[in-house]
């Protein structure tokens, strides 16, 4: 079975990460992917994070309709701070059926791979499959996704990368959609309209609960 996970703060939810999710399913042939909210994320600050249930009850009214799109409470239930290799280690050691794992990121969160929690046994547990968030130019930018190949040994094979553990790393064009979290935030402080930026029903949500 190919599983994908979806790490992120999801604070909230928006078309960027499912639009996205989608195409790297469509493009990788994964059987379900487990968006993971995180309770805590390391490399961010706390003070504009919702309570992690109403990000899980909105990352979960968000993915309802989709078969392949799962959500995970592992790390809201996981006390202390959210760290992808003990989320992917719980993955592996309690699907049912043999997995291989896939970590579905955007550029953004790639370029800091070396700064994550054990990153060198991460990269030997999961596949990895990027894809760009504002720009296809973050692919290509500067030294950035290079020297992270380089820093993990990736080597290149035809039209992805492999590690020398026999993981894969690939880098897939999806639809940009330039929306952030941050940016819905900012228009609920100004009490501007949200409309189209995620689904209905969480949008809904957001408003039901007076969240942010
Ligand atoms: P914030 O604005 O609060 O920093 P965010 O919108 O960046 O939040 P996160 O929950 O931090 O969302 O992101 C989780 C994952 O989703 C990261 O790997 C990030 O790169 C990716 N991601 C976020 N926004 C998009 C987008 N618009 N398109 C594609 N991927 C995205």
């Amino acid at each position: 079975m190919r599983v994908g996970l979806f790490g992120g703060s999801f604070n909230p939810i928006h078309f960027g990460h499912l639009r996205s999710a989608e195409e790297d399913r469509e493009a990788l042939k994964l059987d379900l992917v487990y968006f993971v909210p995180a309770a805590s994320p390391p490399h961010k600050a706390e003070g504009e994070l919702a309570p992690a249930e109403h990000r899980l009850q909105l990352v979960r009214l968000a993915t309802k309709g989709n078969r392949h799109f799962m959500v995970s409470d592992v790390e809201v239930r996981r006390v202390g701070r959210s760290y992808t290799i003990d989320t992917a280690r719980h993955f592996l050691q309690t699907l049912r059926q043999p997995a291989t794992l896939f970590l579905i990121m955007g550029a953004d969160a790639f370029a800091d791979l070396e700064t994550w929690k054990e990153a060198d046994a991460l990269v030997t547990l999961c596949s990895l499959v990027v894809h760009a968030r504002l720009d296809e130019r973050e692919f290509t930018h500067g030294g950035g996704p290079v020297a992270v190949l380089q820093r993990f040994g990736y080597s290149k094979v035809q039209d992805h990368y492999v590690h020398p553990s026999g993981q894969t790393l690939s880098f897939l064009q999806t639809t940009i959609l330039p929306i952030s979290a941050t940016s819905i935030r900012e228009k609920l402080r100004r009490k501007e309209s949200i409309r189209y930026l995620m689904p209905g029903d969480a949008e809904d949500y957001i408003e039901r609960h007076s969240l942010y």
